[in-house]
This record gives structure tokens, C-alpha cells and sequence, in this order.
């Protein structure tokens, strides 16, 4: 039995243009495939599609774990299709897109054993009220190129597993590992259960105010982030938005330079920093910044950049051009500004959106490379000399997802970690991330909860009931 769906060609389907979308090798900067571009007015039919299936779907708890263990068991299946798949059209290193893939599998399987609890609320009265939980509906879920099949399954698996069904959306930038996972779970959940959508805006932006969605969960910037949720206030759907980051790492006095270096590194350099809660901006003690820029232009100049299929990549390139246009132009501005390249600085020549690994420093506290999310390949290095200075700097952006301090003394670090202005904060290490912890962003990064018990609860609406607390006739 056909289960998730993915639109069918443009070719075959007056609902979509004639041109079809191309997806580009960001290794060398070539149109390799190309995807449905869908037209928003088939939106309709398929969110029509999504309900009926929803009245089936959200009936039967065991069904769904049942179907969920059964996805994430297809994907591992299809593990090797996948990566290769989303390392072409994304970039990254082969072994991390097997690490997504792996991912994708684990969230599917954590929420396959996730319900929600009933709960009794007695207050002495002779009346108790009873607390259960209903499914929502269709759920548009609109995910950005950085993280396309982990990113997506961690809005489909808590919506899913709470009974909803799903409008899937990817980045037309890295529309097709999704529209492939979509093929693969295809085997295993009943028709229109999951949908994946490709194509150009507005298709988004029509997806989040279309009446007959009741939840849009969003990942993306904070721009469009306000547009959906200026979008989704048309129809009233609930809205959950996990939006963009600049975490800042505070480095403290007693911190062990050489001991993290590798950490802290990969901290930021991680996915070639296109990860929302990479390390951002760095705040080191005066007297340790020229060891902690050599020990990290150090790694800059010698870590392997290259195409991800290649062996042996650790960096590969940033996604796209209007990406790598906005990287080189921070870096540029900063580089005019009065910073200083201890490593990179510059594009790569040769084809594909390759750009140095950029470590920079003398950067001006104000400069767009620090107070904007850059989303490269780049860290600047700010000094400071008394620790409220570097928590004042740290939570002085508009964004807030994460935050970590470093230093031997982890209590210390603790108690300066309290301080950050984010939604989490590390002691010694960034952007680690349980399945089971919830997931939000302080103020421009996000609005309502995922991960977790609270991503499922996300995904529901409480139905009570309020009765004699002795049966009565
Ligand atoms: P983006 O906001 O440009 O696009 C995200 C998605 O929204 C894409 O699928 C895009 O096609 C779609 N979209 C664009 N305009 C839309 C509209 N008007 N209505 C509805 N959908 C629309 O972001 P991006 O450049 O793809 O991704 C990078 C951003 O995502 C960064 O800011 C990064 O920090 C953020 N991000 C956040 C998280 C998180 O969990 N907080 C995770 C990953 C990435």
C-alpha cells in the first residue's frame, strides 16, 4: 500500500510550472537533478488529501508507533541512497550526512514510543477534570537547507506521532534526499499521511496561511520567521518557529586552551557553519587570545576542505550562492573594517561555493560579522577583560538559541553560564543535543518548544473533561 506521497512530475500535473526546479552540486556549482517546482494552487487539493487521511490517522496510538518504528527501520534501509543523495545536493562530508541519516532514524524511533499522559486534576471539590489529548490536523512543516532530513523529521515524527498529518516543505535549495525519504516512508504510513511539497515562494509562504492547516512549524531565519508567523495569524494555526542564532562561547581565565581546541573548533566549524546553534562569536581573556587564535588557525589551515563525496573531507562547501555571497561579503566588510585573517579570508578558487576556513580577529565588537548570523565558515575572536564584559557582549544580539562557557573549574563556568540570555547553555562543549530535551530559542530565536515530550505536546490540544468525581446516575 502507497503511504507517504510525494507530488507527482511537473510534466503530468496541471499544478505545476512547465520549468522545473533545478538543484545545484554545491561542490562545483552545476545543476546536477531537478525537482517539482509545484504551484501554490495545488496546495488545495493535496492539504484536502491530508485532512481526510488525518481521520483515519489519529484514531489508533498503536497503529502509529507501529508505523513510526516501521519508517525509521525503511530509512536505515535506504541509509546509503540518502546520504550519498544529500551530501550532492547539500555538500557536506559523506559521513555526515550518514550521521543525519542516522539521526533521522533515532527521532522517528523516539517518538514511535512517545504518548501523551492523561492527567487527573482533583482540587477537593466534588468534581475532578480529566486532561487528554487531541491531534491538531494537517501540519505544515518548513524546514531550510542546513539539516534538510533531520530538521524535517524533527517536526514530522512529534506531529506524526501525536496523531497529525503532515505538509512537508524543503529548501528548494535540497529538495530531493527529502522527496526521496518521502518515497521511502512511502512503504510504511498509510496514503497522504505524509506529503512533501517542492518548489519556489510563494509555495511557502501560501502553505502557512492556507485556512486548512492547524499547526506551522517552521525552521529558518528570524526575516522569514516573522513573515510566517504574520502568515499562519490569517487562519489562527498554531505556530512553533525555530529560528536563526549567534551563539556566542565564552573562553574563561582557567580554561585549558589546548585540551578544547579541537572541541571548540568543530563547535563552530561543524557542517561549515551552517548550523543554527554553531559557536558564532568567541570571547576569549586578553591574555590567552593569541593562543586560542593560533590553536584554531591552526585547524583552519590545515583541516580538509572538499567536495563531500571526496574520502577523506572533513569541510565541504557552503551550500549555495546567495549564501556564499553574503559570507564572503561580512568578511569582506570586516577585513575593511580593520580585522585581521589569522587563517582564510577569502573564497577558494576553482568551481563549487568553497570559502576558506576564516578565523578573524581585531574585528570591531559592532561589525555585521559579529552582530549578525553569519552561517559560514568563519569565527571571529573578540578579547575581553572582566568576565560581566564578556556576558554583557555575549547576550548583547537580538537572537538567543544557545550559549556555552568553557574553563577547568565547571562549577565557575556553571554559575557564568546562568547568565547567558539563550535557550541552552553548554559547559564545555556547543550544540550537543539530546532527543529527549526540549529545544527553544530566547528572544528573536524562536517561539514554542520542540524535542522531546514538549515537541510531541506541541502537536497536541488538551480536550478536558470535567465530571463527579463519584460515579453518579
Ligand atoms: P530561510 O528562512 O530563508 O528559509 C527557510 C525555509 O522557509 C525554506 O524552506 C524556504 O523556502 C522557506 N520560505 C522562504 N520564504 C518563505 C515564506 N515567506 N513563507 C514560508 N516559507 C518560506 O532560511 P534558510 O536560509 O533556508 O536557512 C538558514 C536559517 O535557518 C538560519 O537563520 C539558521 O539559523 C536557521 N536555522 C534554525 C534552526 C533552529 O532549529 N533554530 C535550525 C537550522 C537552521
Amino acid at each position: 500500500m502507497p503511504t507517504t506521497q510525494t507530488e507527482p512530475e511537473p510534466a503530468r500535473v496541471p499544478g505545476h510550472r512547465a520549468a522545473p526546479l533545478p538543484v545545484v552540486d554545491p561542490a562545483t556549482g552545476e545543476a546536477f537533478d531537478e525537482a517539482p517546482d509545484q504551484q501554490p494552487d495545488a496546495l488545495d487539493a493535496v492539504i484536502d488529501r491530508s485532512h481526510r487521511a488525518w481521520r483515519d490517522w489519529r484514531t489508533d496510538p498503536a497503529l502509529r508507533s507501529t508505523a513510526l518504528r516501521a519508517a525509521a527501520d525503511a530509512v536505515e534501509v535506504a541509509g546509503d541512497d540518502l546520504a550519498r543523495l544529500l551530501t550532492r545536493e547539500q555538500g557536506k562530508p559523506l559521513t555526515e550526512s550518514h550521521a543525519e541519516v542516522a539521526r533521522t532514524a533515532a527521532r522517528l524511533r523516539y517518538f514511535a514510543d512517545l504518548a501523551p499522559r492523561t492527567r487527573r486534576i482533583d482540587d477537593g471539590r466534588p468534581v475532578h477534570s480529566e486532561v487528554r489529548w487531541r491531534s491538531l490536523g494537517p501540519v505544515a512543516a518548513i524546514v531550510p537547507w542546513n539539516f534538510p532530513l533531520q530538521l524535517a523529521a524533527a517536526k514530522f515524527a512529534p506531529a506524526l506521532a501525536a496523531g497529525n498529518t503532515v505538509i512537508l516543505k524543503p529548501s528548494p535549495h535540497t529538495p530531493l534526499a527529502t522527496r526521496l525519504l518521502g518515497s521511502v516512508l512511502t512503504t510504511v504510513l498509510p496514503p497522504d499521511v505524509l506529503t512533501v511539497v517542492t518548489g519556489r515562494e510563494p509555495l511557502g509562504a501560501r502553505l502557512t496561511s492556507h485556512p486548512g492547516i492547524r499547526h506551522v512549524t517552521f525552521t529558518g531565519s528570524v526575516p522569514t520567521g516573522r513573515a510566517v508567523a504574520g502568515a499562519a495569524a490569517a487562519s489562527l494555526a498554531r505556530v512553533t518557529l525555530e529560528l536563526g542564532g549567534n551563539d556566542a562561547a565564552v573562553l574563561l581565565d582557567d580554561v585549558d586552551v589546548e585540551r578544547i581546541a579541537d572541541r571548540l573548533f568543530w563547535a563552530a566549524f561543524r557542517n561549515c557553519g551552517q548550523v543554527c546553534m554553531a559557536v558564532k562569536r568567541l570571547y576569549v581573556p586578553a591574555r590567552l587570545h593569541d593562543d586560542v587564535v593560533e590553536a584554531l588557525a591552526e585547524r583552519a589551515t590545515s583541516v580538509t576542505v572538499g567536495p563531500g563525496l571526496a574520502p577523506g573531507t572533513r569541510l565541504g562547501p557552503v551550500n549555495n550562492a546567495p549564501q556564499l555571497a553574503r559570507v564572503t561579503h561580512l568578511v569582506r566588510q570586516a577585513l575593511a573594517d580593520g580585522a585581521r585573517a589569522a587563517a582564510g579570508g577569502h573564497r577558494l578558487t576553482g568551481p563549487g561555493y568553497f570559502f576558506a576556513p576564516t578565523i578573524l580577529t581585531d574585528v570591531p565588537p559592532d561589525s555585521p560579522v559579529v552582530t549578525q548570523e553569519q552561517f559560514g565558515p568563519v569565527l571571529p575572536v573578540l578579547p575581553y577583560r572582566t568576565t560581566d564584559e564578556a556576558v554583557d557582549a555575549a547576550n548583547s544580539t537580538g537572537m538567543g538559541l544557545g550559549g556555552s562557557v568553557w574553563g577547568t573549574d565547571t562549577d565557575r563556568a556553571a554559575e557564568v553560564a546562568e547568565r547567558l540570555e539563550c535557550g541552552t547553555a553548554w559547559i564545555n562543549h556547543h550544540a550537543e543535543l539530546s532527543l529527549a530535551q526540549p529545544f527553544a530559542g530566547a528572544k528573536d530565536s524562536g517561539v514554542g518548544v520542540a524535542g522531546g515530550p514538549w515537541g510531541l505536546y506541541g502537536n497536541l490540544r488538551p480536550f478536558v473533561v470535567h465530571r463527579p468525581r463519584e460515579a453518579r446516575t
